[in-house]
């Protein structure tokens, strides 16, 4: 499809929607964005952009009239304290959007569809040991995902293949394992682990201490923002319409997580492990075999490269809110 093709990212005042409303403008495509919020950190440069709370059809309607593509993003989400608190309230969110997202994008004539969904629709049981076998799509089933948001992303997995079926609606599904990046969420309860260690590091003094949530021996992948768009772009201007791990196959555990953080900082921190916490599940990586296959491509970025663009972000931005004081060194004379 061509650049003047108009299309519509929904959760455009979020992290990942927000990036792309930038990439696609880039690009050269005519975006409206949707949200019930406007960016947090910088502002939108989508043509257009409507508050619009996407639970409700009318407002579905609203969103998707006139739009060749959708990329619908929204959705209620946030770090593993966050879905694993809100159990009814995100699974009842988000199939609503999901579902009046997708009727509206048929009955206005959308084009292609693209649904957000999540390495946590992955089996529990093939996810409890650190050192696992890295997932490939077919590993979501039999089904045991992660109760609420989990299921729910399985669901409407399954929605966009029955549209497909019954109505020939052209729908594409990604599966993204943890995005992170500049202008996302690092505190408040939503923030995901990399923006979260990040801000503990940053506010922890020089020889300080940092709280971890469970033993640091859990693993998981992270991808880069920058990673996460190109992969986007390309899957939906691809043919393939199953769902599409998209990851890194760059294993680490929490604990090698916070050290490159850390040595990013020039900080030597103690780690005091709370067991209380949350701490999803116990190992997690992307298999990237069928996104190499189907898309000749495969995220590159490395954590390292990733956290050095991100972690001085987030001090910048504790900085300019003043949570953090410049540090004051005494010079003798
Ligand atoms: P985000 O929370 O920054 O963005 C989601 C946006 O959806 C928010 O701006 C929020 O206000 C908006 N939203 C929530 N309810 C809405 C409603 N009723 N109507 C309209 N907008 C609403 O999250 P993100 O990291 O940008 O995630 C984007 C998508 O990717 C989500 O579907 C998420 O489930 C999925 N995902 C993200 C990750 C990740 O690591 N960031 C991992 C797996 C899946």
């Amino acid at each position: 499809m061509k650049p003047a093709t108009r299309v519509l990212v929904t959760g455009a005042g979020g992290f990942i929607g927000h990036h792309l409303v930038k990439g696609l403008k880039a690009e050269g495509f005519w975006v409206r964005g949707v949200d019930i919020k406007e960016p947090e950190f910088e502002s939108t440069v989508a043509d257009e952009f409507e508050l619009l709370d996407l639970r409700f059809w009318n407002n579905a309607l609203q969103a998707t009239r006139g739009m060749n593509q959708v990329y619908n993003l929204a959705a209620d989400m946030g770090g593993i304290g966050y879905i694993t608190a809100k159990l009814a309230e995100i699974a009842k969110n988000n199939i609503l959007i999901n579902a009046h997202m997708l009727e509206a994008a048929r009955l206005n004539g959308v084009r292609r569809y693209l649904f957000s969904s999540s390495a946590c629709v992955y089996a529990g049981y093939r996810q409890d040991e650190a050192d696992l076998a890295p997932l490939r799509e077919e590993d979501a089933y039999p089904a045991d995902p992660e109760p609420g948001y989990g299921w729910e992303k399985l669901f409407t997995e399954q929605l966009c293949r029955y549209y497909r079926l019954d109505f020939h609606f052209d729908t594409r599904t990604v599966r993204f394992h943890n995005v992170y990046g500049p202008l996302g969420t690092y505190e408040g309860g939503k923030e995901k682990a990399p923006a979260a260690i990040c801000r503990k590091v940053a506010l922890a003094e020089p020889d300080g201490e940092i709280e971890i949530w469970g033993d640091g021996r859990q693993t998981r992948s992270f991808m880069f923002i920058n990673d996460c768009l190109e992969g986007l772009l390309r899957l939906m201007h691809s043919s393939y319409a199953e769902p599409l791990n998209l990851g890194t196959e760059e294993l680490v555990t929490v604990n090698e997580l916070v050290d490159l953080v850390c040595d990013i900082a020039g900080k030597k921190l103690t780690k005091r492990y709370d067991l209380s916490k949350p701490q999803g599940v116990r190992g997690r990586n992307s298999d990237n075999s069928r996104l190499r296959e189907v898309l000749g491509w495969e995220p590159s970025i490395t954590l390292r490269t990733g956290l050095q663009v991100t972690y001085p972000w987030i001090e910048r931005e504790l900085r300019a809110s003043g949570r953090l004081q410049e540090q004051l060194t005494y010079v003798a004379d």
